[in-house]
């Protein structure tokens, strides 16, 4: 048998070899995977890693019902979703059945997150007749020409925001914790630069079609809005005859435990919702939910269609994740875990200086690093050492945000009690010897 180390290193690159090179990839030197069970991935070493990073695998890796699904799906039937079959109407009627609103009662399926932001924003401006979309700072919402137009994620990217399309209008990030606005208000503050947009829009140009927003902001680190944000948020888009969009791709899906989806936890209801990721557990699987009304006007004005969104097995991969979380009791076990896990961060961050915060909530959260907890000035590098030394312990963890400074931790739904004392006892011995050496 092979050396695996070697092996892994030969398989990097024959993926070198052949993948564009702005492919994004996790480390250096990686472990090769070939197989993954539940919370684990276990490598070609044999060895099985906690897996902390993996959002898409929602429901755990492998799991045998949605294999058993599949693979039963592929063998009798897997077509072009023009025919008739009976797995896209079961999928949209559970989906459905979790919409925050009766008035939420249309679904499109796609494959993939970015096609269900290129499509949401195509739904708002043909119901609005309008084309301006108001976009939060340092998202991230896809690669496609209009979910890129309105990420501003620029960490990889200096020209991230100079190079936005003039349909395209920004407000700060909604971050209490390192924003302009803290405290009591600080909600209603951000809200009122939606509102200023918006009435700017309506003054000058046509008004705003939508405005586009992660509930929770994952591609910043798990940050909660302040309370009150969205809703009022929403309300401006509105008030100025806009659409709201809430991008529950990374967040949704009962991740945050307090409520299946992301805008529910703020007490706000969109317009279109969009999911992918784990929506299908990385099965391209994903959708946009809105009101049937909204439909129609795109159908007036021309027509979607993808060719394999929503096939068969694709369907099935849906409904199948629905039916586990619920059987399962995800959601409750990411409340609770999740609560669990949001304690055992803060016991660290009362230990370590090197914690400035720890965001999030449910199976969404951030360990926000910091060299002074005054200036708050991001540990980029000492994030990325941490991930290293996390590896080296059987830990997947990644850095996220602008600032690269924040330990995103949004693992399975099944991620359990002990998962989280493993993941913060390693996480406590690294940061101690970090701060030794
Ligand atoms: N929206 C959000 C909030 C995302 O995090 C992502 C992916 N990181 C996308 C959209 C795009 O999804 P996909 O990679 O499936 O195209």
């Amino acid at each position: 048998v092979a050396d695996p180390v070697l092996a892994s290193r030969e398989q990097q690159q024959r993926r070198d070899r052949v993948m564009a090179s702005s492919a994004e990839r996790y480390y250096d030197d990686p472990p090769q995977f070939e197989r993954g069970w539940d919370t684990r991935l276990v490598s070609t070493t044999g060895r099985a890693y906690l897996d902390m990073v993996n959002n898409v695998t929602a429901i755990g890796h492998s799991h045998p019902r949605l294999a058993d699904a599949v693979g039963r799906q592929l063998h009798v039937l897997n077509t072009n979703s023009r025919f008739l079959y009976e797995a896209f109407a079961d999928v949209s009627e559970k989906l459905l059945a979790h919409a925050p609103d009766p008035s939420l009662d249309a679904v499109i399926p796609v494959n993939s997150g970015s096609e269900a932001v290129e499509l949401a924003l195509r739904l708002a401006r043909a119901a609005t007749g309008r084309r301006d979309v108001i976009a939060v700072d340092e998202g991230y919402h896809g690669w496609t020409t209009g979910a890129d137009a309105v990420s501003t994620s620029a960490f990889d990217n200096p020209h991230a925001r100079g190079s936005r399309p003039d349909w395209v209008h920004l407000v700060d990030a909604p971050n209490a914790y390192r924003g302009p606005f803290g405290g009591e208000d600080a909600g209603a503050r951000y809200a009122a630069q939606v509102r200023e947009v918006a009435a700017r829009l309506s003054a000058e140009r046509e008004g705003p079609a939508a405005f586009i927003c992660e509930p929770v902001l994952g591609n910043a680190g798990g940050v909660v809005p302040p309370a009150g944000f969205l809703a009022a948020a929403y309300a401006a888009v509105r008030a100025h005859g806009g659409l709201a969009i809430a991008d529950e791709v990374q967040v949704g899906y009962g991740r945050l435990g307090a409520a299946f989806w992301g805008a529910s936890t703020q007490g706000a209801v969109p317009d279109i919702i969009t999911v992918a990721k784990a929506a299908g557990n990385a099965f391209p699987f994903g959708a946009v939910i809105t009101r049937r009304e909204i439909v129609d006007a795109l159908a007036r004005e021309g027509m979607f269609f993808s060719s394999a969104a929503g096939a068969p097995a694709s369907a099935v991969a849906g409904a199948v994740v629905l039916d586990v979380i619920r059987d399962e009791g995800l959601q409750r076990n990411a409340a609770r875990v999740g609560e669990h896990l949001f304690d055992l961060l803060e016991g660290l961050r009362r230990r370590h200086p090197l914690i400035g915060a720890v965001h999030g909530m449910g199976l969404y959260q951030g360990v926000e690093l910091v060299r002074d907890r005054d200036t708050k000035e991001p540990a980029t590098e000492e994030a990325a050492e941490i991930s290293r030394r996390l590896l080296a312990r059987g830990i997947i963890v990644q850095p996220a945000s602008e600032r690269q400074n924040v330990l995103k931790v949004k693992p399975p739904l099944t991620f359990s009690r002990e998962d989280a004392e493993t993941f913060v006892e390693a996480l406590d011995i690294v940061l101690k010897e970090y701060a030794r050496s």
